[in-house]
């Protein structure tokens, strides 16, 4: 891949002795003053604002990411354990409401640096050119104020830098990757059979998986543990993809900083910095910009709790918008007992996948559509499967000892995006005081409808493959909006380069920014939209 070392070196910036953590680049990194005026302090430095951070801090700007959790050292901090690698996931409280509540915890967002990235499951595709006119095409969703073609070039060099292995994708706008696809397991097997038989397309990747060397990353060892951070750095996420070429490029990463204020000179309007809390004690950064990137449920909520009496609803609030058309994609996921043996943990849980029904099929009563991914439970969560099926006691421990037979398939569907799916602020205080994010849910008919049609296919591809027995259940995945991009301030928060249409030195640079999400996993789609924010931040674009 010519050229990707020359834009980031991050890979190369890792070491090469067996450990996976350049502590030098660390003890060593710039640290700045809080009176310095940097140039942008970015809140959070997951997907979105460590792509911007590293992008702007190659360009020589003087800029700081402060992330509310850890600075994680894979070695020490990680175990490849289900229930030992709790302390990944943001689990302060949230509230949650509507007639179909989300669940938060584990399958939402991270804390720390490297953000949710860090517990991803390493999929990585592209949105379809259609996910940015859904309005215009089908009467549902909304029309970004940017296209597909827009971020193409940003993908492409994404996909460099993960770097994302995977076959000639056919669907969308069709590409190739820079890596081959990955071997495929048991799980997969089952899936390529199934679908094979019933004529459906099914192709290998795309994942963010090391498939041979890059720079000092090894190859995947494919011990299935990407959900828990994965200890080889074989899996990219933001900590070991664009953190270390931030810092050999002059950023600071100022971790365990939680940012409690975006703060507004009120006379001006414009934004002076953020306040914070490190070592129990309140801080105040000043920059001459500010970009929020904390994830959709906790940007809307510091915007919300960052109103004063300029902007008393809230910061970027004037019209309602901050919180609103918050999506999350409907999973169900379903099981096909075999009896040869699977072992689908024996690989990257996503590895196979088809999206064959991801576009708006005139000949269904519903709009848009879904992708279906493997996804290869480990124990603990393949136990939430069968005890959802109303499975307890001897019979949860029959399927248990019965997991290395079972295959497993989930789908993305595209949940549409409502007004009142919103955060709001609840009465309720977490441990600093601040009043937590209440997020209400409620699914429209056509998200219904795609759940049954997902789960439908995925229950034949199985039988297809062989399966005897078939379990299903209902789960939420990917959190994105609340703080969507939009054409004017009246229908958005930002505009098509992230800047808020209030504050005019604020940017939001993460998934609360996006519009739709179609059936694709979002963080390559959020880095691809934070490059291109960097670019214009730049003037390089
Ligand atoms: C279990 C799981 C599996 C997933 N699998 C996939 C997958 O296979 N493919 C895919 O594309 N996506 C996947 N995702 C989703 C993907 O990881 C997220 O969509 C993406 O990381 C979101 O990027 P972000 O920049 O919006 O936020 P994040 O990456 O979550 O970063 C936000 C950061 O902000 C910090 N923060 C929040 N509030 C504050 C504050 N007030 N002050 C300071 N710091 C703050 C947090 O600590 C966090 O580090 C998965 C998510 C989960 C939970
Ligand atoms: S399967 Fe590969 S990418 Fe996943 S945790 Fe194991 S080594 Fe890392």
């Amino acid at each position: 891949m010519p050229g990707v070392r020359d834009r980031n070196e991050s890979a190369w910036l890792l070491p090469n002795d067996g450990s996976r953590t350049n502590h030098g680049l660390r003890r060593d990194m710039r640290r700045f003053a809080d009176t310095d005026e940097i140039d942008m302090v970015i809140v959070g430095c997951g997907a979105g604002g460590s792509v911007l951070a590293q992008r702007l801090a190659r360009a020589g700007w003087r800029v700081a990411a402060l992330d509310a959790g850890p600075f994680w050292d894979p070695d020490t901090d990680w175990v490849s354990d289900e229930a030992g690698s709790h302390h990944l996931y943001w689990t302060e409280p949230r509230v949650i409401a509507g007639s179909d509540p989300v669940p938060m915890g584990s399958n939402n967002s991270g804390r720390g640096v490297g953000g949710s990235m860090v517990h991803y499951a390493g999929y990585t595709p592209r949105f379809h050119p259609s996910d940015f006119s859904t309005y215009t095409a089908d009467g549902v969703g909304a029309d970004w104020p940017l296209g597909y073609a827009d971020l193409r070039p940003y993908y492409a060099d994404i996909e460099q830098e993960l770097p994302v292995a995977g076959e000639h994708w056919p669907w969308g706008d069709p590409h190739g990757y820079p890596y081959r696809p990955h071997p495929v397991g048991g799980n997969g097997e089952v899936f390529l059979r199934g679908a094979g038989k019933l004529g459906i397309t099914a192709k290998v990747g795309p994942v963010a998986i090391v498939n041979g060397r890059f720079g000092n990353r090894p190859h995947c060892i494919y011990r299935g543990f990407c959900l828990q951070g994965c200890k080889v750095n074989a899996k990219a996420s933001p900590l070991i993809t664009h953190v270390p070429d931030a810092l050999a490029r002059g950023a600071e990463i100022r971790a365990n900083a939680m940012v409690t204020q975006v703060v507004i000179d009120q006379r001006t309007g414009r934004a002076l910095g953020v306040n914070y809390l490190r070592d129990g004690r309140e801080r105040f950064q000043r920059a001459r910009m500010v970009a929020v990137a904390g994830y959709s449920i906790e940007t809307p909520r510091l915007l919300l709790n960052s109103a004063s009496s300029r902007f008393p609803d809230g910061l970027c609030n004037d019209f309602d918008q901050v919180g609103r058309y918050l999506m999350v994609q409907g999973a169900p996921q379903t099981a096909g007992r075999f009896d040869a043996e699977v072992r689908m943990y024996k690989s990257p849980p996503p590895e196979v996948s088809s999206e064959e029904f991801y576009e708006t099929d005139p000949a269904k009563d519903y709009k848009r559509g879904f992708a279906i991914q493997t996804v290869s439970p480990l124990p603990i969560t393949w136990a939430e499967h069968v005890a959802a099926q109303g499975h307890w006691g001897s019979a949860l421990r029959e399927y248990m000892s019965d997991y290395v037979h079972w295959s497993c398939l989930g789908a993305l569907c595209e949940f549409l995006a409502l007004p009142e799916n919103r955060v709001t602020l609840d009465d309720e205080k977490d441990s600093h005081g601040l009043p937590v994010a209440r997020f209400a849910y409620s699914q429209g008919d056509n998200d219904r409808a795609l759940v049954k049609a997902a789960q439908a296919v995925m229950e034949d591809i199985l039988h297809a493959a062989g399966a005897d027995e078939v379990i299903t259940i209902k789960r939420y995945a990917h959190l994105v909006g609340g703080a969507r991009m939009a054409a004017s301030e009246r229908h958005g928060v930002v505009d098509q380069n992230c800047r808020s249409f209030a504050v005019p030195n604020l940017y939001i640079t993460d998934g609360s920014v996006l519009p739709t999400q179609g059936s694709a996993n979002p963080a390559l789609t959020i880095m691809a939209v934070a490059a291109r924010t960097a670019d214009h931040l730049t003037g390089t674009a």
